[in-house]
């Protein structure tokens, strides 16, 4: 993208000091800190922001930075987050920014995030036309589904109110640059069960003096696969994945027990209830069946990701304003990953924006980076968005 042919606003402005912001990105990923453990990182997020005259907050859920910015007497609020966790994953990428921190990697961009965030967070204290209060979220432990949750109940919305809450993904496979836009369920909640099926073992010869826990797992597996198929309102969506079966050691003994492990994603929550319904019963009754016993531990985990239809909206206008129509993914559809961001729009109107980053390899892949081209469409669109929503009256 040419800066010459830029429209005036948030995009020429960004892209002419841009540079600094690849550079930092590179810094991030090669210094990659796992949830909670976000130290270094935070100080950068925290030492850049106050230096652009933001009010820094530090410490909010161990390693979560919040910065505030106050311009006129506007009253309304916009909180934009970003996340800030790396995981555990050997890199393999081999680049010249390759992570220094063995077993730590930036494999699902959360480095870029933060980059994205801070470029619109420089433009917006240098350049930014708006009336109200810019709040920024930098949050950590996305990966573990924990990080939205402590910020919130350690008080983030009641310290640092917002009138709405956005925050965007990099997502490979999609055009690049491009954005997309969901109203209603973005992504699955996603919960786990734990199964353990007790018979009786003994010898392989003598199948009559036992209880094989491995006949009944095929026969639970096999069952389980009807609760989206028969139970599920066809309407609706639900995934039911086996995705571990572990039990006996030799050819010729019977194993006393075998445990599963199961996701189980969905996006309403008639249908969440089904599934924590469904799971246990069925196994249970399908061991019962067979003289075994099974225990179920159904755990929830993160709530689907719900876009606001009005803040959904928006933003896409805000997007097509600023990048015109090719900004936009047409017909971009829910995904069935989660993403802890859900725990804020449960509280906060607000919407996840995902961004386009074409080919290369998917998150959580020991190759994968995030693409610096992103940088400036993104910061565009947070300043845009900032812009926008808070416009002097
Ligand atoms: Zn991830
Ligand atoms: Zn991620």
């Amino acid at each position: 993208m040419s800066a010459t042919l830029l429209r005036p606003g948030p995009l020429a402005r960004i892209a002419e000091g841009i540079a600094p912001f690849v550079a930092l990105r590179r810094d991030l990923h090669r210094h990659p800190e796992l949830a909670f453990a976000e130290h270094r990182t935070a100080e950068t997020v925290a030492r850049l922001l106050a230096g652009w005259g933001y009010r820094v907050d530090t410490g909010i859920a161990g390693t979560g930075v919040v910065a505030t910015l106050q311009r006129g007497e506007g009253r309304r609020s916009l909180g934009l987050r970003a996340d800030m966790d790396a995981l555990p994953i050997a890199e393999q990428t081999g680049l010249a920014h390759a992570s220094r921190n063995p077993g730590a990697m930036h494999a699902c961009g959360h480095d870029g995030h933060v980059a994205i965030l801070l470029a619109a967070a420089q433009d917006l204290a240098q350049h930014g036309d708006f009336d109200g209060r810019l709040t920024l979220i930098f949050q950590p432990a996305e990966e573990t589904g924990s990080g939205a949750k402590r910020m919130i109940a350690e008080g983030l919305f009641d310290r640092f109110p917002c009138d709405a809450v956005f925050a965007l993904h990099s997502w490979p496979g999609e055009a690049e640059g491009r954005f997309g836009f969901v109203e209603g369920p973005a992504m699955a909640a996603v919960d786990l069960a734990l199964i353990s099926i007790r018979g009786r073992g003994g010898h392989g010869a003598s199948p009559q003096e036992t209880v094989d826990p491995v006949v009944v797992a095929a026969h639970v597996i096999t069952a389980l696969q009807t609760v989206v198929s028969r139970n599920l309102d066809p309407l609706d969506m639900a995934v039911v994945t086996v995705g571990a079966i572990h039990g006996g050691e030799a050819a010729n003994v019977i194993p006393d027990s075998v445990a599963l492990k199961l996701t189980a994603r969905s996006y309403r929550e008639a249908a969440r209830a089904l599934l924590e319904r469904r799971i246990p019963a069925i196994t249970r009754a399908q061991a019962e069946s067979f003289g075994a016993t099974a225990e179920v531990e159904y755990r929830r985990g993160f709530p689907a990701l719900v876009n606001h239809a009005a803040e959904t909206a928006f933003a896409r206008d805000v997007a097509r304003r600023l990048l015109c129509d090719d900004a936009l993914l047409p017909g971009f559809r829910p995904r069935t990953a989660s993403e802890d961001f859900s725990h804020m729009l449960e509280v906060r109107p607000g919407s996840y924006i995902f961004l386009g980053a074409g080919e290369g390899p998917s998150l959580h892949n020991p190759r994968f980076d995030f693409n610096d081209a992103l940088l400036l469409p993104g910061a565009a669109l947070w300043s845009g968005l900032a812009e926008a929503f808070l416009s002097p009256a």
